[in-house]
């Protein structure tokens, strides 16, 4: 097999996926699933602290994927044909349960979970003990920053 002309590597760069900046080693994401694809969508350090300062919601980056894969977006809803992955914003490990279940039910299955007065609701995260503020969006709970 010849060299790429100029041996331009073949295999992309590790750039973020929201401002491509090199991702530095940052082991950040957010993923969603379609009917048809599970979507990863790797994040730089400094986007992912937008995201735990509520700066860069979750449908933000699904709109911006859905305009970068060349989907439509007829209902203005992103989030009517796919799922978000719950995943803890401090550290990205999955809160686990609550991604299963109807946003009002959430309370009932994460015992340490609490409605706050605004409709959110607040989880601590099993493993980094963070609290993470969650919405229901579209019919889906997100995190949408931490406490
Ligand atoms: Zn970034
Ligand atoms: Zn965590």
């Amino acid at each position: 097999m010849p060299n790429s002309p100029g041996g331009i590597s073949l295999v992309e760069a590790a750039v973020c996926f929201h401002c491509q900046q090199a991702l530095a080693g940052s082991t950040f994401q957010v993923s969603f699933h379609t009917a048809t694809e599970d979507i990863t969508l790797p994040l730089c350090v400094s986007c992912q602290s937008l995201r735990q300062e509520g700066q860069l919601p979750v449908e933000l980056l699904v709109q911006q994927w859905l305009y970068s894969s060349g989907q439509r977006q007829d209902t203005g809803d992103p989030f009517r044909n796919l799922f978000v992955s719950l995943a803890c914003l401090g550290c990205g490990s999955p809160l686990g349960a609550l991604s299963t279940v109807a946003a009002g039910v959430a309370p009932l299955v994460l015992a340490e979970s609490r409605r706050l007065p605004d409709g959110s609701t607040v989880v601590p995260c099993p493993r980094c003990r963070r609290t993470n503020v969650l919405q229901s969006q579209g019919g889906q709970l997100v995190a949408v920053r931490l406490w």
